[in-house]
């Protein structure tokens, strides 16, 4: 497929502002794609040049790219840089460069979808001496191939930069209305993508096999699974309705939640939002090596921070661990524990599909249990007087409080079903729970908060109709560091227009748009009706915890909201 065409199709839809008329379009055009060329086309247009999991990076700086756009438009760098400071925005610097581009340099021919994609993946190879000049050259390479408005979107790709508003769900809407006409088939759809959240295998299977290929996507060990989360209740006796038969309550640990995988003696390591972060946990692969024999498997915990004594620390410690240097220093300044909880394969053999109680009794058997790597205290009951005072011993433990399964539950993916239910210590004090909002705009401050922002927007997201719905205003509990971090965290993400996906009152209409991207965690006293948020309720006296690491379409949906009252 030639790669004009993409580029019209991304024109029309960063003119779009509204979910339903891009997944309208979007179907359309996916019908014209060749089959061969639909996963690149499903992955290029979420600005990505793969399934996220696989965490590759073109690793090219803004200078590099306007150096490229210099070379394919044949004038000088400093020129370019005076349009780009006029701009902001490499895309728009791509192509009125390449409009004046002089008729002496022909265009090279034509760009076709592979060849873009086959040239940005040479660019993630790109390593060591003379790398970014020839990142840069590869890169110009493709820009003298295309057009202006090409260059546009080609520009935005190698920065990370295309932000039009589509998302995963978005795609794969589009492609249930482009090859199936069924509306039972989107679930197909959905379940297919929770096991297998790669959205160009979703897409190309389905063009080519249709909704049986679909049918027959499983766990794949390599591959991340979407993970299973959980709901909550109001009061503690609620649990029993939702759980009658026995339960499983093991202790909610407050750190990072891990998918490991083992395959062919490699093991890597998988956050909640997907991200491979093996490279962070060098101690949690050896621990997992030396402690699960086995040739393959999936298995989930959560990894906390400890002190010497093996004690929890608090999760603001383990966020130490993030980060891309000094990693075996910080494996020894903050030591951690991993806590099993599940199982999902083991040794050629999926466990996807058994019961709570077979995952975890085969976990039991595998796991040599030490200091460092151990399974979830668990307690085995029906009865709500025993579950508190486990609740109590984990609080005293310094955990979070516990999280409830279903003893013949399966685990489903990517759901927060009633199989599991948190309890923690936030309902005991009266306070209601945590909610987890995408930031989808900010205000910017006054007084002491001037030069920064001084307000943050914040939305759930509604499931069904994949749209970010408004439902506070969050201004308490930033500290002033974390304010004054603020405009360079969003710069990236600031939108000249309302995100496509957002649905909003008038009133609420923030100084900047932020394409939803940051998750913050809000701990609120109360939920009351409100004309001016677009969910129709706001959250009354939020107050800022921390930033989470989740993607937007994982945070607290809207129906929870509403069943929250
Ligand atoms: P929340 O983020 O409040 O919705 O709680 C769900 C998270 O709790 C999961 O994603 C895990 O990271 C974490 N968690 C801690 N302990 C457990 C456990 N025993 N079972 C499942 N999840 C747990």
């Amino acid at each position: 497929m030639d790669f004009q065409k993409l580029a019209d199709l991304y024109e029309e839809l960063e003119n779009t502002s509204s979910g339903n008329a891009m997944r309208e379009i979007l179907s359309k055009f996916f019908k014209e794609v060749p089959p061969e060329d639909i996963a690149m086309v499903a992955y290029l247009t979420l600005g990505q040049i793969d399934s996220e999991y696989e965490g590759l990076v073109l690793g090219m700086a803004e200078k590099s790219v306007l150096k490229a756009i210099s070379t394919a438009g044949g004038i000088e760098q400093s020129k370019v840089k005076t349009i780009m400071e006029k701009e902001g925005d490499v895309g728009l610097t791509a192509e009125i460069v390449l409009k004046k581009k002089p008729q002496t340099l022909v265009p090279l021919g034509k760009l076709t979808v592979p060849e873009l994609f086959e040239k940005l993946h040479k660019i993630t190879k790109l390593t060591g001496s003379g790398s970014q000049e020839a990142k840069t050259n590869t890169l110009a390479s493709m820009l003298q191939k295309s057009s202006a408005k090409g260059a546009r979107y080609i520009a935005r790709i190698t920065l990370g930069t295309l932000r039009m508003g589509v998302g995963d769900m978005t795609v794969l809407d589009s492609l249930a209305i482009a090859f199936t006409d069924d509306k039972k088939n989107k679930e197909i759809l959905e379940k297919a993508y929770n096991i297998c959240p790669d959205v160009g295998v979703i897409a190309e299977t389905l063009a080519k096999k249709g909704i049986k290929g679909i049918e027959k996507i499983d766990i794949s060990v390599g591959r991340p699974i979407k993970m299973m989360l959980a709901q909550r209740v109001k009061e503690l006796k609620d649990i029993k309705e939702k759980i009658p038969g026995e339960m499983a309550v093991e202790g909610k640990y407050d750190g990072e939640r891990v998918q490991a995988h083992k395959s062919k003696g490699k093991i890597t390591l998988f956050s909640r939002r997907l991200d491979n972060i093996t490279a962070q946990f060098p101690d949690v692969v050896k621990y997992l090596e030396k402690n699960i024999e086995a040739k393959d498997f999936v298995v989930e915990g959560e990894i906390i921070a400890v002190d010497e004594e093996g004690r929890p620390l608090h999760f603001q410690k383990l966020m130490q661990r993030k980060r891309k240097t000094d990693i075996e220093e910080y494996v020894k300044k903050v030591p951690v524990q991993v806590k099993l909880f599940d199982l999902l394969y083991y040794n050629s053999r999926s466990f996807l599909h058994e019961p709570y109680s077979k995952r975890t009794e085969k976990l039991q058997k595998i796991v040599k249990k030490n200091q460092h790597i151990m399974t979830a205290d668990r307690l085995d009951t029906d009865d709500l007087s025993e579950l508190n005072k486990f609740f109590k011993e984990m609080l005293h433990e310094k955990y979070e409080g516990v999280i409830v399964k279903g003893m013949d539950s399966e685990y489903q993916a990517g759901t927060r079903g009633w199989n599991w239910i948190k309890w923690k210590k936030e309902y005991v004090k009266e306070m209601i729970d945590t909610f987890d909002l995408v930031v989808v705009g900010a205000f910017y401050g006054k007084g002491k908060r001037k030069g920064t922002y001084g307000a943050l927007l914040c939305a759930g997201y509604n499931e069904k109709d994949d749209t970010f719905e408004t439902v506070c205003k969050l201004g308490t509990g930033l500290t002033d560091e974390a304010l004054a971090e603020l405009p360079e965290k969003f710069e990236k993400y600031k939108l000249e227009k309302k995100p496509a996906r957002l649905t909003i009152k008038k009133e609420m209409e923030p100084d900047v748009w932020l394409s939803p991207h940051f998750v913050v965690e809000v701990l609120a006293a109360e939920i009351t009706e409100s004309p001016y948020h677009s969910l129709g309720l706001a959250l009354r006296f939020p107050r800022f915890i921390r930033f989470r690491e989740k993607k937007p379409e994982q945070a607290t949906t809207t129906k929870e909201i509403k069943e929250m009252r």
